[in-house]
């Protein structure tokens, strides 16, 4: 596999003879950018060594790449405990942000705005007094209201109490794939996973380049992006290849605080319900890409068929 920045080299000046377009030579500099996020922290009930060792597995692979700093969107019933919290604070003191998705992951449309903002006021407490918190925020499942006053009162609320919207630019169903490899794993525990490691990177820049040719359509350009994945087995195992992959398909990771200071985490689409990818979103929002916008943008329904056709 050729990287891009070999590709342009190995092209040279011969290539601007041969009429290539400007952007087969682009620069590392207007290469795609992309962040990573990791949501809910979700131990699914494994012991204290499992959890550490998996918790580990993921810090070390960000490590490995340049130390490169992720954002942690903490759900608090997941680590309202000890072991939660001793977790939680090695992100911290690894220098990655850690921010706020709820105490008990709700689903907003199911609950009342009274409800679902002191929802928000309970993981605050667990997590204001963490290494690396910061007042960013994630809606579960990225559903950010099913009324206009819903979303409004939410949006309103964010700001008053100093919080800035954790959007994700690029959205993904990893957390569908863990649940099939760990369903997989409790049947088989020495089963081959090598197909589930391909089926997850393959999924995951069929999307990044979903969502960035998106941007680049309704904003024009490619935005800092902040891809969406999870606390979870599956990347305790191959976390370390998903930045692997980007770099030598020529896109730069860039750390989370890096990434949140692009214009595009301000924006507050027009749309009910509201929610989804912020491309997305602004994709909707002006009313031109209904033939590509499915909805939600991501589900285990578009995977379900693709996966049980390969038996995994
Ligand atoms: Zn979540």
């Amino acid at each position: 596999m050729i990287n891009r920045r070999q590709f342009s080299k190995a092209l040279g000046v011969g290539a601007i003879a041969l009429g290539m377009r400007n952007s087969m030579l682009a620069s590392r500099e207007e290469a795609p950018r992309i962040a990573i996020t990791i949501d809910d922290f979700n131990l699914f009930g494994a012991s204290q060594t499992i959890a550490e060792k998996r918790n580990r597995a993921l810090l070390d692979a960000l490590q490995s790449r340049s130390n490169l700093k992720a954002a942690g969107f903490i759900c608090g019933k997941n680590v309202d405990n000890d072991l939660g919290k001793s977790l939680v604070t090695q992100w911290g003191e690894a220098g990655h942000m850690i921010a706020n998705h709820t105490y008990s992951h709700w689903f907003y449309p199911n609950y009342s705005f009274e409800q679902f903002s002191q929802d928000v006021l309970r993981v605050d407490a667990l997590i204001k007094d963490l290494p690396g918190f910061t007042k960013r925020f994630r809606f579960p499942a990225l559903k950010e209201g099913d009324t206009v006053q819903k979303r409004d009162k939410m949006r309103a609320f964010l700001t008053e109490h100093g919080y800035r919207m954790g959007y994700v630019t690029i959205d993904a169903s990893d957390w569908y794939i863990d649940q099939r490899l760990r369903a997989r794993l409790a049947k088989a525990p020495e089963a081959d996973l090598t197909p589930y490691k391909q089926y997850y990177l393959d999924h995951l820049w069929d999307r990044a380049r979903f969502y960035d040719n998106l941007s680049r359509k309704v904003l024009g350009r490619s935005v800092k992006h902040t891809l969406l994945i999870h606390h979870n087995v599956l990347n305790e195992l191959f976390l370390r290849d998903v930045p692997e992959m980007f770099h030598n398909r020529g896109w730069k990771l860039i750390d989370a605080a890096d990434a949140f200071g692009d214009s595009v985490f301000s924006a507050m689409p027009n749309i009910v319900p509201a929610g989804e990818s912020i491309i997305w979103a602004l994709a909707k929002e002006s009313g031109k890409f209904d033939n590509i916008l499915r909805y939600p943008g991501e589900d285990d329904q578009y995977e379900k068929p693709k996966m049980d056709k390969l038996g995994l």
